[in-house]
């Protein structure tokens, strides 16, 4: 008989030629459990996905509840069922009131597709432009706008009349003009190795969208639901997007990603024609069930408010020789070590010493921490003990290999 690791290498589509490869047979809070007792620290989330944990209790109770109720109904869009709704509400209420408008998807890159038809469909225009080292998706769409030649060489040809612009740099802005439909953009670039924007950037691109009519789109798919010590980024910067784009923690652990826009905007999607966009599971009932529950998590375990007193102590503990620098705010951290082979070496093997990391896909110098948002302070000292050995063997290691 084959076991699950051969099983999983003849069946399984693989994404990489060194996949983790870690069988994990139950998980709970910041832990993930292995067969004979292996136990891993999760410093990842599932990448932003797990902010309350694993199978936090509330989250459990409210997928059993609603699966319970009812799975799927109908397509997206017909039926109205509670679960969706309740979410809809609670997510508007805490964004800006001119977002007010959510339409649900499966996943950050159906989202971004979504968010890019809608501005495409609304201003009329077909250029969208993004930001290099952006990420923001797989599917065709998201991959034209994603920044980085490396990950699109391979599949062209990509959408037409797509432009990427320089992060940080105010002059590049003159691009966005009145034949712009959108620009998207991370407000803090996740993938790129936690890069923020230089004071003023953001505000600078909104004014130059609404001067010129062009949407702008914020993917708070890796940045939202405190993950940075801010419910959204939109707090942080004091910037208003015309469409904002959520995922991975929006669905506290199940599949789901949305765009949020006014209504006045988001009603274009309604005719000429209509049906233009739509998807059966979008916004299953069992996920938004677990989207609210989990956001009330982080509203009512004050989540927020101990993220960044949690991410100081991962920097005063993570003193180290071969770490040259931390960036990044709240739980997304990206520690930078003098040279990649130091950061292969060490993700490759975190779980010898019970942790899980992860690299970034545009920063090879640099691995993530982004742990659960309920990490308690033991935890997180516990971690870093263990981060130092993985680094002094780690010093000595990683240049025999
Ligand atoms: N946008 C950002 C900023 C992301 O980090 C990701 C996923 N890493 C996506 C979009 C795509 O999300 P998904 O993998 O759910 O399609």
């Amino acid at each position: 008989m084959l076991t699950n690791r051969q099983l999983f290498l003849l069946h399984l589509g693989q994404t990489s030629t060194a996949p983790l490869m870690l069988e994990i047979e139950r998980a709970e809070g910041v832990f993930m459990y292995g067969p004979r007792g292996k136990k891993y620290l999760d410093l990842i989330s599932g990448v932003s996905v797990s902010n309350t944990g694993h199978r936090h209790p509330k989250v459990v109770e409210a997928v059993k509840e609603q699966a319970d109720a009812y799975l799927h109904l109908m397509v997206y869009g017909e039926m109205i069922q509670s679960p969706q709704v309740k979410y809809a509400e609670k997510l508007c209420g805490l964004l800006p009131a001119t977002l007010d408008n959510c339409f649900f998807v499966n996943s950050g890159s159906e989202a971004v597709e979504g968010a890019l038809k809608l501005a495409k469909r609304f201003t009329g225009r077909s250029k969208l432009i993004s930001f290099k080292n952006s990420y923001h998706g797989s599917t065709h769409g998201a991959l034209s706008i994603q920044g980085n030649e490396l990950y699109k060489n391979a599949f062209r040809p990509l959408l037409p009349d797509t432009l990427q612009l320089d992060f940080n740099n105010e002059t590049s802005i003159g691009a966005i003009d009145r034949k712009t439909a959108c620009v998207i953009t991370e407000p803090i670039q996740a993938e790129a190795g936690v890069i923020f924007p230089v004071k003023g950037f953001l505000p600078k691109i909104r004014q130059r969208c609404t001067e010129t009519g062009a949407l702008l789109v914020f993917d708070e798919v890796q940045t939202g639901f405190g993950r940075t010590g801010f419910m959204f980024a939109i707090s942080r910067f004091g910037v208003v997007p015309d469409i904002l784009v959520l995922a991975k923690a929006l669905g506290g652990g199940m599949p789901l990603g949305a765009f949020i826009s006014s209504k006045k905007i988001m009603s274009s999607l309604i005719t000429n024609p209509q049906l233009g966009h739509i998807t059966t599971f979008g916004g299953h009932p069992v996920c938004c069930a677990a989207g609210l529950a989990s956001l009330n998590v982080i509203i009512d375990e004050n989540l927020i408010a101990s993220c960044e007193e949690k991410s100081n102590l991962f920097r005063k503990e993570l003193n180290h020789p071969l770490i040259s620098d931390i960036r990044g705010e709240g739980l997304l951290l990206a520690v930078v070590l003098p040279e990649p082979e130091f950061v292969r070496y060490a993700v490759a093997h975190a779980p010898d010493y019970g942790l899980l990391l992860d690299y970034f896909l545009f920063c090879p110098d640099a691995f993530r921490i982004a742990p659960p948002l309920t990490i308690s302070p033991q935890e997180i000292l516990a971690a870093c003990n263990q981060l130092k050995i993985l680094l002094d063997v780690t010093m000595k290691n990683a240049r025999k290999k």
